[in-house]
């Protein structure tokens, strides 16, 4: 059985444009201990799909589809059920991680309250705060313990979340952007520490940043404009990249000499007929402009969103 696996998820918010559909008929599959990156840039719905997992959306967001963990749906799930699912099984590391800490705080206390949600005595906790710490890298627990969020650089709230989503050993890490922001030192650490963490637990890392995630994961996933436009073995994709974007996306890349991929994704309430990337792409044939493409099984798990691959 999969850990994880998103069938023909949907995510539609109410604005004041009309419905917006953010991720649009997702279908995904994550193994217990596999590490599968998901690519895109700003606005492509990445993000939106990890807090539709958690359940963790905006009230008035629809989410449709199934979202399967172990085999049982999320969608629909009592709130119950959910929040002890949270954190025990799925965790997630957020964007923006000092944002995410309470400034009023200070770290040793935040991770305690943590550990007791999980279910830590007073005195365990205590013990377990400077074990968390020391486990994300912190040279010097005690100190890190004792400091408030606004005394941490950006690299070190991005270790004390880590710390936190790992306080209930989840079997799965959402991990949003950990390394948006951070000098090439500190993404390198950061890394290297989810490399480490994330050996006995499966890992989703979303990010913009395509070598981030060919460092890490196994499998990488694209996503352009709510939709998953290739997804396949990171070997695969890295040396027979199918679809344009993701050709694009090496091509920006400083190994593929920093070529931007002109032009902008389009708003989602307004999306073309036809091909989302197809104001994009240069090699955009008639048919891109009235079709969609559906999204090709091209063989060996490798699968992509293009009219080249039919
Ligand atoms: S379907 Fe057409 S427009 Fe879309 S990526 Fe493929 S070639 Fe380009």
């Amino acid at each position: 059985m999969e850990l994880l696996e998103l069938k023909g998820l949907k995510v539609t918010f109410p604005t004041e444009a009309g419905p917006v559909r953010a991720v649009d008929s997702v279908d995904l599959k994550l193994k217990a201990k596999e590490k599968l990156g998901l690519i895109g840039e700003t606005g492509s719905g990445k993000s939106v799909l990890a807090h539709a997992i958690l359940r963790l959306l905006q009230s008035d967001a629809l989410s449709e589809g199934e979202i399967l963990y172990r085999g049982k749906n999320l969608v629909g799930l009592e709130k119950k059920e959910l929040r002890r699912l949270r954190g025990r099984e799925l965790a997630l590391i957020p964007q923006n991680p000092s944002r995410s800490l309470n400034p009023l705080k200070k770290v040793g206390k935040q991770l305690s309250e943590t550990l007791r949600q999980a279910g830590y005595s007073r005195k365990e906790a205590a013990v377990r705060v400077p074990e968390l710490l020391f486990a994300v890298g912190a040279s010097e627990p005690v100190s890190w313990a004792e400091a408030y969020p606004h005394e941490c650089s950006g690299g070190m709230c991005e270790r004390i979340v880590i710390a936190m989503a790992l306080a209930f050993s989840p079997a799965l890490l959402l991990a949003d952007e950990p390394t948006k922001g951070l000098d090439s030192r500190n993404k390198a650490r950061i890394l290297a520490l989810l490399k480490s963490l994330t050996k006995e637990r499966a890992l989703l890392f979303i990010t913009h940043d395509l070598e981030a995630a060919a460092q890490i994961c196994t499998r990488l996933a694209f996503m352009y404009a709510g939709e998953l436009v290739e997804l396949g073995a990171r070997t695969k994709v890295l040396e027979h990249p199918l679809h344009p974007y993701t050709q694009g996306l090496l091509r920006a890349c400083p190994k593929g000499g920093l070529h931007p991929i002109p032009g902008r994704s389009p708003p989602l309430f307004a999306l073309p007929k036809g091909c989302r990337f197809q104001a994009r792409c240069a090699l955009a044939i008639e048919r891109c402009r009235n079709e969609p493409p559906p999204f090709f099984d091209t063989g060996a798990g490798h699968f992509c969103r293009c009219w080249l691959c039919a």
